[in-house]
């Protein structure tokens, strides 16, 4: 099949396995440049490991603390007429890379929120790695099934309070017009909460601890972001914003919890990068092409790669210990955060518009992007050429 992108709103509904494969080749690429990673730990979990923050993460643990990896995704493999997607390939990639750098993976694909998840997921650690010194959750998802209850959450991104209107990109159009979006109601923040707050950290933390498989001086990191003004109506103090508060809360009780292994449970803030959750967030892929361009300007651009390297080199395991802020949280979000990005950003965000959008916005950074996160636009790819979508992951025996 020849694979081309098909695109629909924020979604590309076809990937392209080798493209994937480039990215993923890519991305192992600068952790390698790194060297590597010492005090590193050696078995890793990663729940949402098969794109964006998680991928990345999943791939700075193995090539950079030559770690043995286990991944949990949720991803549709391809057949001979439909092409699969984005993170079935980069997850088939991903193991391929690590056999050939004799590395452990194995990866599950399924339902993450599930009791029977972790089920299999401790069995297979059980069996093949003892136990785990570092859990990565990583994920996002649209909705949730709580595996005691069988009740179907789903998340919204809304403000909370007041009715938020504010400028936002139309990423296909590139027209910049306005966004106004009327508050959640309780229902909508408790269903929000529900699925991307912490209950299923802990429930996998909890499962983790109870079967005996974290190891002692066990380390579990989740993700948020904080970000601009700009965003906080739409996203910090929004829907999302109290799910991420609720993952600190969590945080602080896994803390307690992990005390008698000598264990440690963060939250790391993030820097704002395309990624397919970020993309269907209104207002944030504006902000995040101003964002680009100015970082890209001064030299601190990084893509997850570079963050989630940064945060196993630098903060989790290197000589420059975690830095937390006085919330406790990791802040790999630092250099998006500076008063000098922050202020170049908001003069762009006061006078952007779809006239001068070329001049203020990193649009050709923004594209390139989200196109790479399904496997288009990479260099060495023949795009041209027939590939197979009906590829498997290995340890999946698919
Ligand atoms: P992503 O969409 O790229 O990745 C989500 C992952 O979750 C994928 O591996 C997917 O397969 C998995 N997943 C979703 N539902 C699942 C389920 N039911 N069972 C198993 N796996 C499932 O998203 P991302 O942007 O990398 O987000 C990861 C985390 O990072 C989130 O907590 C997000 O809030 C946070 N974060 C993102 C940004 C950003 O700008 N993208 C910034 C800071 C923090």
């Amino acid at each position: 099949m020849i694979v081309e992108p098909k695109i629909r709103g924020f979604i590309c509904t076809t990937a392209h396995p080798d493209g994937c494969a480039k990215h993923v080749a890519d991305q192992i690429a600068v952790v390698k440049s790194r060297g590597p990673i010492e005090n590193a730990p050696k078995r890793v979990l990663v729940i949402g490991s098969s794109t964006g923050y998680g991928l990345s993460s999943r791939i700075a643990a193995a090539f950079g603390c030559g770690a043995s990896t286990i991944g949990v995704f949720f991803e549709k493999e391809g057949s001979e007429k439909r092409t699969g997607t984005a993170g079935w390939y980069n997850s088939a990639a991903f193991e391929k890379e690590a056999k050939a750098a004799g590395l452990y993976a194995k990866s599950f694909n399924g339902d993450a929120f599930s009791d029977e998840m972790k089920e299999k997921v401790i069995e297979a650690i059980k069996a093949d790695l003892k136990q785990v010194d570092c859990v990565v959750y990583s994920l996002a998802s649209p909705r949730r099934q709580h595996p005691k209850t069988g009740e179907v959450f789903k998340s919204v991104l809304k403000p909370i309070g007041d009715p938020f209107t504010n400028k936002n990109l139309n990423t296909t159009t590139k027209v910049v017009d306005e966004v106004s979006i009327e508050p959640a109601s309780q229902d909508d923040i408790d269903q929000t909460v529900a699925v991307m707050g912490g209950e299923d950290w802990e429930m996998w933390m909890d499962a983790l601890q109870e079967a005996g498989v974290l190891a002692d001086g066990v380390q579990t990191v989740s993700y948020s972001y904080i970000g601009p003004e700009v965003t906080w109506p739409i996203y910090t103090n929004g829907t999302i914003g109290a799910a991420k508060a609720d993952l600190e809360t969590t945080q602080k009780r896994l803390d307690e919890k992990l005390a008698p292994l000598d264990g440690k449970a963060w939250v790391s803030v993030n820097k704002a990068l395309v990624t397919q959750a970020s993309s269907a967030i209104p207002v944030v892929p504006l902000y995040i092409s101003l964002l680009y361009k100015v970082m890209k300007a001064k030299g601190t651009h990084e893509d997850t790669i570079e963050q989630m390297d940064r945060l196993f080199r630098e903060r989790l395991y290197g000589k420059a210990e975690p830095q937390p802020d006085d919330h406790g949280r990791i802040r790999i979000d630092d250099w998006e955060m500076t008063e000098d990005v922050q202020s170049a950003v908001d003069e762009a965000w006061k006078v952007v518009d779809t006239g001068n959008l070329e001049q203020f916005a990193d649009l050709e950074g923004y594209e390139s992007s989200f196109l790479r996160l399904f496997g288009f636009g990479l260099e060495g790819v023949d795009y041209g050429a027939e590939t197979d979508p009906a590829i498997g992951v290995p340890s999946l025996g698919e």
